[in-house]
């Protein structure tokens, strides 16, 4: 028997649920998919236009707080916000985050285009345009999605417009592969984590790098092991090696976050599970209605099931209580990311509730 449900398992769903099982309360979720955490860079953007790329969020917040007053950026405190992400940052340790709400960092993506983003994992950070010297942007043959001659001509170019002028230049490795022509992002994820394959592809990059060069690569150094797999890299290659989010979903990054947070919730004796397929009468004591989508113990992950049809009708049968959520907006104009701390602190009472975290109000 459950103490809560928590409807959702993106960011704001697995947040609030590791927050209320590491006080004390038994949780599960339930969704329908996994939400936007995979396809993400897995960055924390806080704000980064307004439209103007922000420079500081931390700074920026009060007024445009002021100037929103319908955003969950004016419901919580500048405080509250980085106190959040502190406790982001202590609670994925096994995938370590840098930064504060204090600064935007500038981190390439895909097509070498720089993006402000406040908090972001440490395998990312040595991209930051605005202090980085001459850079080789290593593409894979085998990954089709990623392009370093163009991300190489675009960050150039930001470069360049930043009042530098770092030479930025692609190289192209051919490590083996078994054969394949094609791997996608998690297969060379998986890839990566083999130290021999590490090695051959350290080997290339150390006939290929020039010894003022940082290395950017593709985010797909490891899975699980992404912090190992960085760091030996760098220690093999003997130069800086930082990561590239890929464009094209499934995204390594996010899968990366989306396992730390379930494995935390795991840890403090939540129930994060894979989504199944069937009418589930009843979560935990909770009735569900017949169609929705409920994350079994077992973990079946991947297949997909029809959505709630409506929450108020599971409101009528549990007794649904809604909370706002709270979001960190990228671009101020759009839907944009969520912070569910606060929801910790609301949760006084052990009584049972539904709490629905995907609905996002408008940020117009
Ligand atoms: C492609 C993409 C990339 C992004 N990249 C970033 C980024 O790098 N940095 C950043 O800060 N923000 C980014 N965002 C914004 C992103 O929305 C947030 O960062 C954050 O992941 C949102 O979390 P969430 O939990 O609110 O929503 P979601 O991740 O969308 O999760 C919603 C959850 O609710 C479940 N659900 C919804 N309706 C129902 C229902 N009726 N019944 C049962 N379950 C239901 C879904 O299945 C899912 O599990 C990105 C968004 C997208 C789409």
């Amino acid at each position: 028997m459950a103490d809560v449900v928590v409807l959702g398992a993106g960011m704001a769903g697995l947040v609030a649920a590791v927050r209320l099982a590491e006080a004390g309360l038994r949780v599960v979720t339930v969704a329908k998919g996994y939400g936007s955490l995979r396809l993400s860079p897995a960055t924390i953007d806080i704000l980064g236009y307004r439209p103007e790329p922000v420079q500081s969020p931390a700074a920026e917040l009060p007024g445009f707080a002021e100037a929103h007053p319908g955003h969950p950026y004016a419901l919580i405190s500048p405080a509250l916000l980085a106190e959040s992400v502190q406790w982001l940052k202590e609670h994925v340790n096994t995938y370590a985050y840098v930064g504060d709400p204090s600064t935007n960092m500038l981190l390439p993506t895909a097509i070498g285009v720089p993006r402000p983003s406040a908090v972001v994992p440490e395998t990312m950070a040595g991209g930051d345009v605005r202090d980085i010297g001459p850079v080789a942007i290593a593409g894979l043959g085998v990954l089709k999605d990623f392009h370093a001659a163009l991300a190489a001509e675009n960050l150039q170019a930001a470069t360049a417009a930043y009042g530098r002028t770092t030479q930025v230049r692609p190289v192209l490795l051919s490590p083996p592969t078994d054969g394949q022509a094609d791997v996608g992002a998690l297969g060379l994820a998986r890839m990566f984590e083999d130290a021999a394959f590490r090695r051959a592809v350290a080997a290339e990059l150390r006939a290929a790098v020039r010894e003022d060069e940082v290395v950017g690569l593709p985010a797909v150094l490891g899975m699980d092991q992404a912090r190992l797999v960085w760091t030996e890299l760098q220690q093999a290659v003997g130069r800086p090696v930082f990561e590239i989010p890929t464009a094209v979903p499934t995204s390594v990054p996010g899968m990366r976050l989306d396992r730390a947070l379930a494995a935390r919730l795991r840890r403090a004796g939540g129930r994060p599970s894979g989504l199944t397929a069937g009418a589930a009468p009843s979560v935990d004591g909770f009735d569900v209605p017949a169609g929705a989508g409920v994350m079994s113990k077992e973990g079946a992950a991947g297949r997909m099931v029809p959505a709630l049809t409506s929450v108020a009708d599971v409101a009528g049968a549990g007794g649904l209580r809604e909370f706002p959520s709270c979001f960190t907006s990228g671009d101020a104009s759009s839907s944009a990311g969520s912070f569910s701390s606060p929801f910790a602190f609301l949760l006084k009472s052990r009584e049972k509730m539904l709490i629905r975290l995907s609905r996002r109000p408008s940020m117009r």
